[in-house]
């Protein structure tokens, strides 16, 4: 089973490019990182209560614990990739072209060449995958400098006066907040007497299109406990973004939030009780070691399977690695559009992430840094997604 994620933005619509049919995709506007993207500073970030409180959610101590490991083993993985990147600039610059090389040699060509090759896409300008490098180094760099959980010291968190303090400050809406089930309210309606609509207590407004929110759409599924469509997808995490600029007021109208007050609220990111559920059946497998290892096993993929084996190892800390990216303080990437027609259907999984290479979308950062994580690991990642453990003497080549 795989797993679907999204970025609930609030201002998404502005955020939809779209190119009229029968140009050349040209991929530009928020599409592509502009240094207005560069992360922020330092992010801080804590855990709302039904992450930890028995009895609410999914709530309690193996759960608390098992979200703040799987942040740190995210935030861990960003920076081996800073680390492992800094190595590889110039291996993988050598390599090209040279057919004459040590396995290991091999497998950082094959790396490289997987992710960092040329793409249609640019980062800041840039289309060299030597800049890209340099310019993808940022992102992770920043991700693995996250700080928190904040108040963690008697389990006060989100309630912490560490955590107040930030809340007092105007930058606050570049932190993030992670939720283990959506916080949902109801208000009446602004203008239409006896009506109610769903309220995000999390960013604290009126949710004014239900039947298009994300959120609502988790919720539903978290109360009837009915997870899972007819193909076995749900929406991973949600990350919901209070502001883009820190200017715009207007949107929020009916929230009773006093003006100025919205870059008080940190970001939410909503992680699906299914998702927690699942990782608690698999024992808190966080760094994944079991799922590396029933995906080598795997079968080659075939052409039309749409989920490969190393997608098969994505579970909780590459699904918060992945919404890491989507925060304002670490790019406030989106999934997608890739071109005409498009829409983000090719924002998420391997297949789609090798094929185009696109270094500006939080499912490229969480598979780089996945790559080169399984790389260090003498790990082979083929193209097809599959994996070969080149580390065992027995299928050494
Ligand atoms: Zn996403």
């Amino acid at each position: 089973m795989r797993l679907g994620r999204l970025a609930l933005v609030l201002w998404s619509t502005t955020l939809v490019q779209t190119t009229p049919l029968g140009n050349p995709p040209k991929i530009d506007g928020e599409h592509n990182l502009t240094s207005r993207d560069l992360p922020t500073g330092t992010v801080r970030w804590t855990l709302h209560k039904t992450c930890y409180q028995q009895g609410l959610a999914e709530g309690g101590d193996e759960l608390r614990d098992a979200v703040i490991k799987s942040v740190n083993a995210a935030k861990d993985r960003s920076k081996l990739a800073v680390d492992t990147l800094n190595v590889w600039r110039d291996k993988c610059h050598s390599v090209f072209g040279n057919d004459r090389l040590k396995p290991e040699e091999q497998r950082v060509k094959k790396a490289c060449q997987l992710l960092l090759g040329d793409s249609k896409y640019t980062l800041l300008g840039k289309t060299a995958w030597k800049d890209k490098i340099d310019i993808v180094k940022v992102w992770l760099e920043a991700a693995s400098k996250i700080d928190g959980p904040k108040g963690q010291t008697n389990n006060e968190f989100e309630n912490s006066k560490e955590w107040q303090d930030l809340a007092a400050q105007d930058d606050h809406w570049l932190n993030f907040i992670i939720y283990c089930a959506p916080d949902l309210g109801e208000r009446n309606h602004p203008s239409r007497p006896g009506q109610k609509l769903p309220y995000d207590n999390g960013q604290l407004r009126l949710i004014r299109e239900p039947d298009l929110s994300a959120l609502v759409k988790m919720n539903k599924e978290y109360e009837a406990k009915a997870f899972e469509d007819s193909e076995g997808k749900f929406t991973a995490a949600i990350t919901e973004l209070s502001k883009a600029t820190g200017d715009d007021e207007t949107e929020n109208s009916g929230t009773h939030i006093p003006k100025g007050d919205r870059k008080k609220i940190p970001c939410s990111i909503t992680i699906h009780p299914h998702m927690l559920r699942q990782t608690r059946d698999r024992e808190f497998n966080i760094k994944g070691e079991d799922d590396i290892k029933a995906a080598i096993k795997m079968d080659k993929p075939k052409k039309e399977d749409k989920f490969t084996p190393i997608d098969k190892v994505v579970g909780l800390t590459e699904t918060i690695h992945h919404e890491f990216f989507h925060t304002p303080g670490l790019g406030r990437m989106t999934d997608g559009p890739l071109g005409p027609g498009l829409g983000n259907s090719e924002a998420y999984d391997w297949k789609n992430i090798v094929k185009n290479k696109d270094p500006t979308m939080p499912e490229y950062f969480m598979f780089l840094a996945l790559l080169v994580d399984l790389t260090n690991k003498d790990i082979v990642v083929n193209e097809d997604g599959s994996l070969m453990d080149k580390s065992a003497p027995a299928s050494a080549s």
